[in-house]
């Protein structure tokens, strides 16, 4: 869950997105609200600041393939190099190609998310071919030179003999397989080594485990090979771990992927959603035939007309300029502006947020009422803030990034046509006014109880507390002029104490600064989606901000956008090909396992009265589930009907921007009127990330987190225990972390936990943010913000002891698993490594402040570190004596 109760999705956060990057970056903050956690992934708190990028490792390096080996490549990568073609073909302005080549299926193989395309560039590579048996892993490193090595050599041969190379080249790779393979196999028979000298060869469980190096009890399919291949090659068996279990871990992992140009940090996790992009890419850019309906239309042709950069030049800037004319101008470039005469504020605040999704100053939604789940209100919180958090605003080492900040409105404003003689200085007071209402706005750490900061008021008792401001006017207008507002609106706010200091900041600033910043405001969210020079200025700011030295590629943002904005269209085509029905199965069942193991442990605790205990089960068993993805996806009149309103034209992509931006904003306040539809369910499910949401009392499980390093058919079970398994168990917990507890199982903000209780909670919770607050971040030397992240905290430890009992138990019922080969691990301790090595990561000092400042999510370190040393089942497995780091004598636990 995320910081604020505004915070259950302050928007953005709840955008998800990240795709964590993955998880990671919606492209602007979303209007919608969905009253969702901010999801499993570190959320971008960053909306367009740190958007997700598509790894260099995936995308480059395909663009070095040499066209001469088409009939050799996955198809994949051949769409991925048709791909290149017609764009050198669009920026020559030549016709696109008449044919286009079907894409296939990606498949996921390997855990580590490193996998599918590095590998397949290796095995297509003569130069490395001998040496890229099965054993020698996933790592993307050997492939990173691969394609241009290959592409210097095959250039110059006759075509007949390259084909002959290319049969050797086949014959070598079959045969390097075949030795790695059973190299691999031999290693396993003669395991004389002890790859790391803490396992003993008898399990931690029940002792029946006979590790005599009989082949009987090592899986050999190529999966098992594969997956341990991948396992391994994270790993750094140097480290010792009980001492670092991350390093142990990732060591290897995070050598080998230094963080690419284009973005502020590097994780498994991101480089599964980059392969999720890519697969995305390849849905979308088919041709549009008759399996389509209009929404996967209009998603297709919304991602083409962001792909198609000529027509976006020859279109320009001019619809822009309009919108802020229509808006009474941006004073900084107008020459001898004047505050319209027939446009108040209030009226510029409400046409921001309804035609153009801008809430500025008041962040502006509609979402089902707190306190009673089934009827939806209109909902007021403090601003959003344009950088990432207060602290970027008023702490004297943020200065750069202020500087940064400001340049980049100045030169914005100069390419829309500003004075340069004046804009800077005129710019300045903008920031000046911004930092004010930062300044009297609440940090998230500090906005933690949803219920001290909720407040229910109607219009005129807003009127009164905040007579600054014409409320009707502005909210009148907000709501658009299908929705008449009563005399007696109920209002819900998040932020009382701010918006009464915000009437009177506003009362005393000059009424050009306040129009120089709400324009803004929507400039700096259109900045996300313009080229060129706007471009170019944007990454100059995130250079110094975020520390990422170059934009990411046009294909990735424009498939993130499209993603983002027409997800269930986009979702939708991306289950027809990528999702296992199979998988669904196996999750639920995984699901029921795990719910089975909270119950136990909240039966067993023994801080809870019986009372308060008899009702937290009673909202656990009623959590919904929802998994792949909504009904909806599958009905083709219903998912027309979600698009219904929405014009996508083919050759304007600003206009389509806008056009999606007001009709996500009219779907989302019309909502006022109508009751909440509790089943109704609209996540992306081409999202890597999973959600509860504490007004529904549901557990949300994406198509996207079905797959590896989360989840495979082909894993053992060990490793889906630890992966979605625990991301499952993170879940359910949010539904009793310092937030969800407060909701009851219908979604109602209520107390229903007697004081005692909550007296014993509080204690428990205080070990865990003070453990956390003791993790310092090396890249910034500064100490992590356990208050902020406590309720991810509670939910990775809950989740991990929960899925590791369910685990045992499901290994009690079916026996014990065949062990990887060349491992020598016990299931126990692979449990513990895939969980960690969903973690493996690197971030840049920037980001490493970013997330210190704003992020609930700890970083990845601390999400294996926290919770495997409060782990007696990870102590036990990896035989950790008492008093090492990784087995500290005090441990902290809550759920
Ligand atoms: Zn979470």
């Amino acid at each position: 869950m995320e910081a604020s109760r505004a915070g259950q999705c302050r928007v953005g956060l709840c955008d998800m997105l990240a795709t964590p990057t993955a998880g990671k970056a919606p492209t602007k903050p979303s209007n919608e609200r969905p009253n969702l956690n901010n999801g499993y992934l570190q959320a971008n708190a960053l909306e367009d600041l740190s958007s997700t990028a598509v790894s260099p490792l995936l995308g480059q390096q395909l663009q070095q393939l040499p066209q001469q080996l088409p009939q050799l490549l996955p198809a994949q990568q051949q769409h991925q190099q048709h791909h290149q073609q017609q764009q050198q073909q669009q920026q020559q302005q030549l016709p696109p190609p008449q044919q286009q080549l079907k894409l296939p299926t990606v498949v996921f193989l390997s855990p580590d998310g490193s996998g599918a395309v590095g590998s397949a560039l290796q095995r297509n590579a003569p130069a490395t071919a001998a040496g890229a048996g099965p054993g020698s892993g996933s790592g993307s490193a050997p492939a990173v030179s691969a394609p241009s090595v290959a592409s210097d050599w095959l250039l110059l041969k006759e075509a007949q003999h390259r084909r002959r190379l290319l049969i050797l080249a086949i014959a070598f790779t079959v045969l390097g397989a075949a030795i790695g393979a059973l190299a691999i196999y031999f290693a396993s028979v003669h395991q004389r080594c002890q790859l790391y000298p803490r396992s003993g060869p008898q399990d931690a469980g029940d002792g029946s485990f006979n590790l005599d190096g009989s082949h009987n009890n090592i899986c050999m399919t190529q999966e098992c090979v594969r997956t341990a291949a991948s396992l391994l090659s994270a790993m750094d068996l140097t480290a010792d771990p009980c001492d670092d279990f991350f390093q142990f871990a990732c060591g290897t992992w995070n050598k080998m992927h230094p963080i690419p140009e284009d973005r502020s940090s590097i994780s498994t996790f991101e480089v599964l959603s980059d392969q999720q992009q890519l697969v995305l890419r390849g849905v979308l850019e088919e041709p549009v035939d008759e399996h389509d309906n209009a929404a996967t239309v209009k998603a297709k042709a919304f991602f083409k007309s962001c792909m198609d950069l000529p027509q976006i030049r020859k279109v320009g800037v001019g619809r822009l300029k309009r919108v802020l004319r229509s808006l009474g101008g941006w004073p900084v470039i107008e020459r001898n502006w004047q505050p319209p005469a027939n446009l108040s504020v209030e009226q510029v605040m409400g046409q921001l947020r309804f035609n153009y999704s801008e809430s500025v100053m008041i962040e502006l939604y509609v979402g089902a009422d707190d306190k009673n789940s089934s009827v939806n209100i209109i909902q007021m919180d403090q601003l959003q803030y344009a950088l990432p958090s207060r602290d970027y605003y008023l702490k004297p080492n943020s200065e750069n990034d202020r500087q940064a900040y400001h340049k980049y409105m100045t030169q914005i404003s100069l390419l829309l046509g500003a004075d340069p003689a004046t804009a800077a200085d005129e710019l300045r007071e903008v920031i000046q006014f911004e930092t004010e209402l930062v300044n009297v706005s609440l940090a998230e750490a500090d906005r933690h109880d949803t219920s001290a900061v909720y407040k229910k008021l109607t219009l005129p008792e807003l009127q009164e507390r905040v007579p600054e401001l014409n409320w009707t006017e502005y909210l009148q207008t907000a709501v658009g002029p299908g929705i008449q507002l009563d005399a007696n609106e109920p209002l819900v706010t998040y932020g009382l104490v701010y918006l009464t200091e915000m009437g009177r900041i506003l009362r005393e600033t000059d009424l050009r600064v306040v129009h120089n910043y709400m324009l803004w405001r929507l400039v700096m969210s259109l900045m996300t989606h313009m080229i060129d020079e706007y471009q170019r200025e944007r990454v100059e700011f995130r250079k110094i901000l975020l520390g990422i030295q170059s934009e990411r590629t046009r294909w990735s943002q424009c498939v993130e956008w499209t993603n983002k904005k027409l997800g269930v269209a986009v979702g939708a085509l991306f289950i027809r090909d990528n999702f296992n029905q199979d998988s669904k199965e196996v999750a639920l069942e995984m699901i029921h396992n795990i719910r089975a193991a909270f119950n136990e442990l909240l039966a067993e605790n023994h801080w809870m009265d019986d009372e308060t205990r008899a009702v937290a089960k009673e909202k656990a068993d009623s959590m919904n589930e929802r998994i792949g993805y909504p009904e909806v996806l599958t009905n083709v009149t219903e998912l027309e009907q979600e698009y219904v309103n929405l014009t996508i034209v083919p050759d304007n992509f600003l206009d389509n921007v806008f056009s999606i931006l007001q009709w996500e904003s009219e779907k989302l306040l019309n909502l006022l009127r109508q009751p909440v539809d509790k089943e109704k369910w609209t996540t992306e499910p081409a999202v890597v990330n999973a959600f509860y949401n504490p007004n529904k009392n549901d557990i949300v499980f994406p198509a996207g987190i079905l797959q590896p390093l989360f989840y495979s058919q082909h894993f053992p079970k060990s490793l889906n225990y630890g992966g979605i398994g625990v991301v499952i168990g993170h879940e359910i917990t949010h539904g009793f972390d310092d937030k969800g507890r407060q909701f009851d199982k219908e979604g109602n903000m209520m107390q229903w936990w007697n004081n005692a209780t909550i007296e014993a909670f509080r204690e428990r919770t205080q070990c865990v943010i003070d453990q956390y607050s003791r993790y310092k971040i090396n890249e910034v030397d500064m100490f992590m913000d356990g208050r902020m992240t406590q309720g991810e905290n509670i939910a990775d430890n809950g989740g991990l002891k929960q899925s590791f009992r369910a685990y045992k138990k499901w290994e009690r019922l079916n026996g014990r698993e065949q062990q990887l080969p060349a491992l020598n691990m016990t299931h126990d301790q692979l449990f513990f490594l895939n969980y960690a090595q969903i973690w493996c990561g690197s971030m840049r000092p920037e980001d490493a402040l970013t997330k210190i400042r704003s992020s609930v999510h700890s970083p990845g370190f601390v999400r294996v570190l926290g919770p495997l040393s409060n782990s007696r089942d990870f102590a036990n497995a990896y035989n950790c004596a008492v008093g090492t780091t990784m087995n500290p004598a005090k441990k902290c636990s809550v759920w």
